[in-house]
């Protein structure tokens, strides 16, 4: 593969699809510099057309955002009519009917202790702001030597500085490490083991003994850094991008709720991309007792991808604390609670809740998973069909015995998302270095309004997708 067709994207490879290409003006800053990709005329329901008369079934939801499918004939009437009333207001001084309505969908019946939201654009300023929220509860109540993070090698939160610093992408990082070591600009971050039984857990270690072991690391380095200078411990509730859709063995979670609260640790949910039904409950973190998030994000599935925006949800704890002491968060953007935004999320949300599609998308998400371990059953080069609701990765090995990893260089996920898309269908694929091994998965998140015989398409395609690159790579 030549350099110039290779991108590092979300710690992935990608490889331009050629055939596809249809040139643009050449101005626009792509993903890469160095490939175009693919022009998009419209896009309707599953299906995205595209310049060059072909057809794609989207089975990724772009990364994990779709969730009512494209181009929704309610969805759009909310944006307009939202736009003929008001388009912007600052929230500095004004509200928007559609902006608080937002807020008490999200949070009615007040799920695990959540009691207010922050609308902001995207999944990395939810979570930049959510680690500043962390950091203000503490000050407020007089604990300002809490500065310290703790986070887990397989964990993707977000490209701006506080963000990236608790991901763990290390070629994302690289360009911005700063002298003399002590990562990106934020210093006082630690990462434990990822939850990632696939390559994690030992050789019969039971998984009650793999959550026990995890837990006692976290417990470790909190120990380590110091108990009472840890502000938070953030994670993905399921991994999505980094090692693809990787949930957590049983008991993990509560484990680390139940360390946080020994410690008066904050526990940080990301859920930007598993959230908002996309496991087949409405917030990840409710499949398990006991969990209550006291920060959690959202934004993928949030506006579906009719609205760039992304929610912090805060538990009543952490309102409370802001409320006795400065009154306000101290932080603030100009798009805030867009009300365009909060629209098009409102009417995505309302659609969800009134076609019960968080059960569809549970109920479809078995279906996924029967079809994809009958279809990839005889596929030599895959080691792990994993995920939950309309959440699924297929990770790819070089040895199914030994889990001997591909080479990076082939960037073998790249490489199946090529052959998909030839064949008619996207996957998204992506690839993570964890202690030195490095994984290559692809990840199927369709829309919850996908039907049984679309998926039967899209397992079919991505077995001859993977076929295909197994007889050029695995001889
Ligand atoms: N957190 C998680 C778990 C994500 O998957 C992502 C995006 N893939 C982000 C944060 C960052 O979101 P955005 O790309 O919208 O900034």
């Amino acid at each position: 593969m030549a350099p110039s067709e290779v991108i590092e994207a979300q710690g992935s490879t990608s490889t331009k699809p050629t055939q596809h290409q249809h040139r643009s003006g050449g101005r626009l800053a792509h993903r890469s510099f160095n490939h175009e990709p693919l022009m998009v005329n419209s896009a309707h329901g599953l299906q995205i057309h595209l310049a060059n008369g072909q057809t794609i079934l989207d089975a990724c939801g772009g990364a994990a955002v779709a969730t009512i499918g494209h181009n929704n004939d309610e969805v759009k009437a909310a944006v307009q009519t939202q736009m003929q009333q008001v388009s912007y207001v600052h929230t500095q001084a004004f509200t928007t009917r559609s902006a608080e309505d937002l807020a008490d969908l999200l949070l009615e019946g007040g799920p695990g202790g959540l009691e207010m939201a922050l609308f902001v654009c995207s999944g990395s300023e939810a979570m930049e702001a959510a680690l500043k929220l962390a950091r203000q509860y503490h000050y407020e109540r007089g604990e300002t030597e809490r500065v310290h993070l703790v986070a887990r090698r397989q964990g993707y939160h977000g490209n701006t500085v506080a963000a990236m610093s608790v991901s763990s992408n290390v070629a994302r990082k690289l360009p911005y490490q700063m002298e003399g070591g002590g990562g990106l600009v934020y210093p006082h971050v630690s990462h434990v083991s990822p939850a990632y039984a696939y390559r994690y857990q030992r050789e019969g270690e039971s998984e009650d003994e793999f959550t026990a072991r995890l837990l006692r690391e976290i417990d470790d380095e909190f120990q380590r850094v110091g108990p009472g200078r840890v502000m938070a411990f953030v994670a993905e509730p399921v991994v999505g991008a980094t090692a693809g859709c990787v949930p957590p063995p049983k008991g993990y979670l509560a484990g680390v709720r139940a360390l946080c609260d020994k410690y008066g640790i904050l526990l940080i949910l990301d859920e930007v991309m598993c959230g908002a039904g996309r496991c087949g409950s409405f917030f990840a973190f409710e499949q398990e007792e006991g969990v209550t998030p006291d920060i959690l994000t959202m934004a993928k599935g949030l506006g579906g991808g009719y609205a760039a925006i992304a929610g912090v949800l805060m538990h009543a704890r952490v309102v409370d604390a802001l409320k006795k002491g400065t009154g306000s968060f101290v932080h603030g953007h100009t798009y805030q609670a867009h009300p365009v935004s909060c629209a098009a999320a409102l009417a995505v949300q309302r659609i969800i809740r009134r076609d019960g599609l968080v059960e569809r998308c549970a109920a479809m998400g078995e279906v996924l998973e029967r079809l994809l371990r009958e279809e990839l059953r005889a596929c030599r080069s895959v080691g792990d069909v994993r995920g939950r609701g309309l959440f699924w990765a297929v990770e790819f090995v070089r040895d199914k015995d030994t889990k001997e990893t591909l080479d990076p260089g082939v960037g073998f996920g790249v490489k199946v998302q090529v052959a998909a898309l030839e064949r008619g269908v996207a996957v998204y694929p992506g690839s993570g270095t964890v202690d030195g091994v490095r994984g290559d998965h692809v990840l199927l998140a369709p829309p919850y309004t996908v039907t049984e015989e679309q998926l039967g398409v899209v397992c079919r395609v991505l077995r001859e997708a993977i076929e295909c690159q197994e007889a050029k790579y695995l001889g």
